[in-house]
């Protein structure tokens, strides 16, 4: 028998279930189990926490995951925070291979004067409000002020930008929960700025998300036709980014008519970078240098101006929280790996491995890569000397922690469902206590 615990229960964590369900299943080495930890009582991660609420659709693949969940050799072990509650090393001694698929929750940092001001966030914190992670549901956002800086030119700036700019009516189908659609339904937001630090040829946003922009009910993109490189220079573009530029020309030829009757507006500033942020307590204006390209990167001009603000995200990419004693490469903002293998019998997958980047298909072969390694190091190893689960439910008992399994999820996604407002698929629980007791 091998034991695998695997450490974060988003897709990355899945995959590899999946995957090692499929090495190590009848005819390979007879028997496996996987117990999945993760430090909240709710499972499935990025797609619960980030992965936007009008975007049900990708939410879906979670049914895939449910599948592995409710193998009988997997189990969900929630509610239990590796390197606080248990730590890696114990984990090490009691499963044959732990895997770290703990993603990139935390912001990377803006690294400008005037960041920690009143009403400045990153958008893990702000996904994670619109998202009710139990970490940032009690962000409160002031939203009403009229004007808004999203600062980076990716897929999250996209969903914060489109979050800001719906009607609560464009939230129906949703599982936006109630507190930001409330906040949201009381914004005052008119202006919301996309500030890149590149052109449009170096936007990191994909086609069908950016064309969303243009279907708004009360708000549209403004692209200065100015700003847009010549036509033929789109030639060179690889053909999903030609589609993005294809997107941001399509607004830029829309003008002013597509805006009218529209009171919100989508600016896209290009080739600007972040200087600081001033405020009294609460951000009031952003600092902004004009840059310009050379070989690809964007290099400062010394044109600086000041943009009034009273709200600011900053959607620049994420990074990995480190675990006491593991490894950790603190540029990448990742743990330290090859290829996944950070030691024998400890491994990373995903975000944790790779750095926030991909979709999450992109997690499957990672998941499947790290079972590969995991498998051949274990053919190295002598089996069944590990204790696994049985093992960790007896240090769990020695210390008293309320471990929550894939029945009591059920049982609390039961309450969130009857919760639901009308047309939504769930009102989430938002912080831990409630999800607990709804546990019944
Ligand atoms: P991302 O795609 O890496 O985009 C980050 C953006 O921030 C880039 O425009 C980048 O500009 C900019 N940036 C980075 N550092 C900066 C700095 N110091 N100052 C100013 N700008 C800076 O990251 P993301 O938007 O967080 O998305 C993470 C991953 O999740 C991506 O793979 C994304 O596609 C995926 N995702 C997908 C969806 C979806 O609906 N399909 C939704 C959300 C996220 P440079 O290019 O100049 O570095």
């Amino acid at each position: 028998m091998r034991h695998i615990a695997i450490v974060g229960s988003g897709p990355a964590g899945y995959y590899t279930a999946e995957a090692a369900l499929k090495a190590f299943g009848p005819g390979n080495e007879g028997a496996v189990r996987v117990d999945i930890f993760d430090m909240l009582p709710v499972p499935f991660g990025l797609i619960r926490s980030g992965v936007a609420p009008d975007h049900q659709s990708i939410k879906a693949v979670s049914r895939r995951y449910e599948k592995v969940a409710l193998d009988d050799r997997v189990r969900f072990v929630g509610n239990v925070a590796i390197g606080r509650d248990v730590s890696v090393d114990e984990l090490r001694g009691l499963y044959d291979a732990v895997v770290l698929a703990t993603g990139a929750p935390r912001d990377r940092p803006l690294g400008v004067p005037g960041e920690e001001l009143g009403n400045v966030f990153g958008s893990a914190a702000f996904v994670g409000w619109y998202n009710g992670h139990p970490q940032f549901a009690q962000l409160a956002p002031d939203l009403s002020g009229k004007t808004a800086a999203i600062i980076g030119m990716g897929n999250v700036a996209l969903d914060v930008a489109r979050i800001l700019a719906k009607t609560p009516g464009e939230f129906s189908g949703s599982d936006i929960v109630a507190h930001a659609l409330d906040a949201l339904a009381d914004s005052n937001i008119e202006r919301i700025f996309i500030l890149g630090r590149r052109g449009p040829h170096q936007i990191a946003m994909t086609p069908k998300e950016l064309g969303e922009l243009g279907e708004l009910d009360r708000a549209a993109p403004l692209v200065r036709a100015r700003d847009l490189p010549d036509l033929r220079e789109d030639e060179a573009l690889e053909p999903g980014q030609r589609k993005s530029v294809s997107h941001l020309r399509a607004f830029a030829a829309a003008g002013e008519a597509a805006r009218a009757g529209k009171p919100v507006t989508i600016d896209f500033v290009f080739n600007v970078t972040s200087k600081a942020l001033h405020g009294a307590g609460r951000v009031e204006a952003i600092d902004l240098e004009r840059t310009r390209l050379a070989a690809g990167r964007s290099v400062a001009t010394g044109e600086t101006f000041r943009l009034p603000v009273d709200l600011v995200v900053s959607c620049i990419g994420y990074r990995t929280v480190p675990i006491p004693g593991v490894p950790f490469d603190e540029a990448g903002g990742r743990f330290a790996n090859e290829d996944g293998r950070i030691a024998p019998g400890l491994y990373c997958v995903g975000w944790a491995r790779r750095g926030p980047s991909g979709t999450i298909g992109t997690n499957r072969p990672d998941g499947y890569a790290v079972v590969e390694l995991v498998e051949a190091d274990l053919a190295a190893a002598s089996a069944g000397e590990k204790q696994g689960g049985a093992g960790f439910d007896a240090l769990a008992a020695e210390r008293g922690l309320d471990v929550v399994s894939f029945t009591d999820w059920k049982r609390i996604e039961e309450a969130e469902t009857i919760a639901a407002r009308e047309g939504a698929p769930r009102e989430k629980f938002v912080d831990v206590g409630a999800m607990i007791k709804a546990r019944g």
